[in-house]
């Protein structure tokens, strides 16, 4: 089995969200499973080309409306995983990874269709193309648009996943036009979604996917489908929720050399000088009775930071401590600023991507906020928990699926609430607070959660089965 892997980011090289950390350990999860995937990335100007042995391997042209475009493809190799790393004017034109609509279709349909030029040209024949998100569906789009007439595409499945459904290109009408990706006839998508990359490719791939069973569910209801409720629903035959996973040696508190100290589920005392330690690098008290939450987490309206703010500012009973780490819309940015100066003892707010950080703050604090409106998957309560620090999520998607509730007398690994309401979540921090009081039932928490197996393993062998299938009825067709 043969699949080209094709995402807007991935570690070690690029990351801006979770999607990094899929896209990097999702293939080699799947190649240690005898699945020779190989992954192919836009060479954004901003991956330090100093930094990685890369070779510049051949040229191709994609062609749109005004003539072709050159695409120089380079090759390089991270930790056994082959990497294509695709070059060209769109992918030069700006210097952020997403951005302005305008340029951003067309980096992205220039990236997707030479990826699948590049196939081509080095008679690499995939069996499977996985795309992801609406950037890369223009891959998809293509396939089935075009593979009755190429013989080199004719048997050739095609996967989309959808990380992110909010997400669907807007504003990429005319630069798909321009890449002969004319609008979709599909009578089950509603008429203002016939031209966008991701409702496009959902109408074209041979099978979809989404990164939680939950999401799966959801993303056929009118709460959660942005409009593509319906047709979501009428594919369902061909949808599938798996699961993220992390990577659990490189999440490891028991080796991870950002921290202060390391622990485990049999040690876990040394924890306690990673939170004091937290403390005193944030210039908050140094106090292992407060307890301390965390969120780690783009600024983005998806992920509740107004219901966290607002909630803990209705908790004025008892001390808490709170840091935020996280980078995105400025006017949550203002939020988060506006809220620090208020509760400058107890609030710290860390504006910038810090990857260190990050790792201190899973294992240092004691809760881990997740309050998203909604959540494909969710990677930060499965770090969370395997770094001690107990998750407080909203019931949704792939938090829904990964957290369960606390009940006394041993049952659960973290706290949820239903409502994307600050007076909910206000209430659930306050249980969690009481539980706090109580080391033994605490230390009973963070263990359940440190126990879990979020491993790649089981959610890389449903994709290979699911490669295995979608190849299979490809070939029926
Ligand atoms: P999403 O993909 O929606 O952004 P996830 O929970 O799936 O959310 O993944 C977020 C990932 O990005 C986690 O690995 C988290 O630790 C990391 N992350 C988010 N913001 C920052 C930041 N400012 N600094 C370091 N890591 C961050």
């Amino acid at each position: 089995m043969k699949a080209l892997f094709l995402a807007t980011e991935a570690r070690p090289l690029v990351k801006v969200g979770g999607l990094a950390d899929v896209a990097w350990e999702l293939p080699r999860a799947l190649r240690a499973l005898g699945v020779s995937v190989r992954l192919a990335l836009p060479f954004y100007p901003s991956i330090d080309r100093e930094q990685i042995a890369v070779q510049r391997v051949i040229k191709v042209e994609v062609e749109q409306a005004t003539g072709s475009i050159q695409a120089d493809i380079y090759q390089t190799e991270i930790s056994n995983l082959p990497v294509y790393l695709i070059d060209g004017d769109p992918v030069r034109r700006t210097y952020s990874i997403y951005g302005d609509p305008q340029f951003e279709v067309e980096k992205f349909a220039f990236f997707s269709l030479a990826a699948l030029k590049m196939c081509q040209v080095l008679k690499w024949k995939p069996d499977l193309i996985h795309a992801n998100d609406w950037h890369t569906a223009p891959a998809v789009i293509w396939l089935a648009a075009k593979r009755a007439e190429h013989p080199f595409w004719k048997s050739v499945a095609s996967l989309l996943t959808i990380h992110n459904l909010r997400y669907m290109g807007a504003g990429a009408e005319r630069a798909m036009e321009q890449y002969g990706l004319p609008a979709s006839n599909d009578k089950r998508l509603p008429e203002w979604a016939r031209n966008l990359p991701l409702p496009m490719g959902l109408s074209s791939a041979d099978w979809v996917s989404t990164v939680s069973r939950s999401y799966a569910e959801e993303i056929q209801t009118p709460a959660f489908g942005c409009g593509l409720d319906g047709m979501l629903s009428a594919l369902r035959k061909k949808l599938t929720g798996i699961p993220n996973g992390i990577d659990v040696e490189d999440w490891n508190p028991a080796t991870d050399a950002a921290l202060p100290v390391c622990f485990s589920i049999n040690n876990l005392e040394p924890r306690n000088e990673a939170k004091r330690f937290l403390q005193e690098e944030l210039k908050l008290e140094q106090n292992a009775a407060i307890p301390l939450l965390g969120m780690v987490t783009r600024l983005d309206w998806q992920k509740g930071i107004d219901l966290a703010l607002d909630a803990l500012a209705g908790i004025t009973q008892r001390a808490w401590q709170f840091v935020l780490l996280g980078t995105g819309d400025p006017n949550i940015n203002k939020l988060v600023y506006e809220f620090a100066a208020a509760h400058t003892a107890s609030t710290r707010a860390v504006q910038r991507y810090d990857p260190q950080l990050a790792r201190r703050i899973y294992a240092g604090c004691d809760l881990i906020l997740v309050p998203s409106r909604y959540e494909p998957c969710g990677l930060t309560q499965m770090i969370a928990m395997r770094y001690g620090s107990v998750p407080v999520v909203r019931s949704t998607g792939g938090l829904k699926d990964t957290v369960a509730p606390y009940k006394t007398d041993d049952g659960g690994t973290g706290f949820r609430f239903d409502s994307p309401d600050a007076k909910e979540l206000r209430d659930t921090l306050l249980a969690a607070f009481e539980v706090y009081q109580d080391r033994r039932e605490w230390r009973g928490l963070q263990r359940r959660g440190m126990v879990m197996d979020f491993s790649w393993k089981h959610s890389a062998e449903r994709y290979s089965d699911l490669y295995q299938d979608v190849c299979a009825k490809r070939l029926q067709e």
